[in-house]
């Protein structure tokens, strides 16, 4: 049967044919990226974006609230209950938007707000200097140590003490070790500062148990919907009770207007699959997926920062080897393996043209892949690296990419590859 797209729209309907092909067919190792379910995408691609639902569940500025309120309910309490929270809030955007409203939530304009810096693995959000959230508040950055890739807290805490934050941040975008919430509550509090953890990345692997939660030792907890939690594009916030009302009015009527009604149904469905064994399982296979390429990647003599990983995510600094980033990137994009290069924390090179790459395990275990496919992975990762200008070589580890990627099946989105990409 043709779908309604196809007859309607048979440009666009081709392109989506590609872009399914395209994450069909490659190794996809951005850690920040996954697979939804067919369940999460039938509910992302329902009736519910017809529908505007500015307010909350039985406070609503429009009628014909009798599902989106129920619905809204059930994705709230399936967070609290998954993360152990208070108060959660489901409706940011995503996870930029839903830091904005966690911070304007306890702080003012120009009041002080303390994050990673970027560079060291922080996220633009958390005061990057071409963030509006470095506009509207004032903001200081603490860094991680270069040679041992941790936090060093007696530094942070004297950064804390001599700016006095109104917000410490925490939580990062490429950092590939556990963070210890609990201490920097502990430095938090002995300034009279805000917490706000940000565990976009890890909060699949905080809901399985594999990672310290942040929920006892933050005020405020953010976080996307899909990366490793791996639900529909979003943002949410958790909080204690106190701060339930400033939350609320912080993303709506603070920032957003109407919610995304579709996206939080999808967050809803993602929610209840995240409370389930299947999950856990899944989630212990990423970190075991990670720490495996960790190591076969090591033994091909590549360098890692920090020296492994304690999550999902690896960052491979490439300057004993001599490659820049973005060009390995780029070969092994050719090679149907995809990356992003990234910078090293301590690396004077600048953002455009870093000498990392970043990453992650997420998507390729939701594939089913397991430790001996990573032994694969670092083989292929390695004959890129060392063959950047042999396009034969690209391509051959292109075909074996392919074959690997026929064997493990995009769950539940059977497409199967075609035999060429428009785009290699
Ligand atoms: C990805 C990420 C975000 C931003 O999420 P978007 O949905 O892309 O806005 C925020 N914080 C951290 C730590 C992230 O990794």
């Amino acid at each position: 049967m043709i779908s309604a797209l196809e007859q309607y729209d048979p440009q666009v309907y081709e392109l989506l044919q590609q872009e399914a092909a395209r994450q069909s067919g490659c190794i996809r190792l951005i850690p920040s990226e996954n697979y939804v379910s067919k369940a999460v995408m039938a509910a992302t691609g329902s009736c519910m974006t017809n529908k505007y639902a500015e307010g909350y569940p039985g406070k609503r500025y429009y009628e014909g609230q009798q599902i989106t309120d129920l619905i809204e309910s059930i994705a709230i309490e399936r967070a609290k209950k998954l993360f152990g929270a208070d108060h959660v809030n489901v409706q940011s955007h995503s996870g930029a938007v839903a830091n904005m409203a966690g911070y304007s939530a306890v702080a003012a304009v120009g009041d002080t707000i303390m994050g990673l810096s970027l560079p060291h693995g922080g996220h633009l959000s958390h005061g990057w200097n071409v963030s509006l959230t470095s506009k509207v508040f004032n903001s200081v950055s603490y860094e991680v140590d270069p040679e041992t890739g941790l936090f060093d807290f007696n530094k942070i805490e004297e950064l804390a003490k001599k700016h006095r934050p109104k917000i410490i941040i925490t939580g990062a975008s490429a950092y590939p070790r556990k963070i210890d919430f609990k201490t920097f509550g502990q430095i938090a509090k002995s300034v009279d500062a805000y917490h706000l953890s940000d565990i976009a990345h890890i909060s699949g692997l905080v809901v399985a148990g594999i990672h310290q939660s942040p929920v006892p030792y933050a005020d405020i907890v953010s976080t996307t919907t899909h990366k490793t939690l791996r639900g529909p594009r979003g943002g949410m916030l958790l909080c204690k009770e106190e701060l339930a009302k400033a939350v609320d009015k912080a993303v709506f009527p603070g920032l957003q207007g109407g919610p995304h009604m579709h996206t939080i149904s999808a967050l809803a469905v993602a929610l209840k699959e995240a409370d389930s064994p299947e999950f856990v399982a899944y989630a212990k296979q990423v970190v075991r997926n990670a720490k495996v390429l960790a190591d076969c990647l090591m033994e091909k003599g590549f360098k890692l920062f920090s020296g492994g990983t304690d999550n999902h995510l690896i960052l491979i600094d490439l300057r004993n080897k001599e490659i820049p980033g973005k060009k390995l990137s780029k070969a092994l994009d050719r090679a149907r393996i995809v990356t992003n290069y990234n910078t090293i924390p301590g690396d004077p090179a600048k953002p455009f043209n870093p000498n990392g790459l970043r990453l992650g395990t997420p998507a390729i275990t939701t594939r089913g892949m397991k430790e001996e496919q990573m032994k694969l992975l670092a083989d292929f990762i390695s004959t890129v690296a060392e063959n950047l200008d042999n396009e034969n070589t690209i391509a051959q580890v292109g075909e074996k990419v392919l074959l690997l990627c026929s064997e493990f099946p995009v769950p539940e989105h059977f497409i199967i590859p075609p035999k060429k990409f428009p785009f290699i």
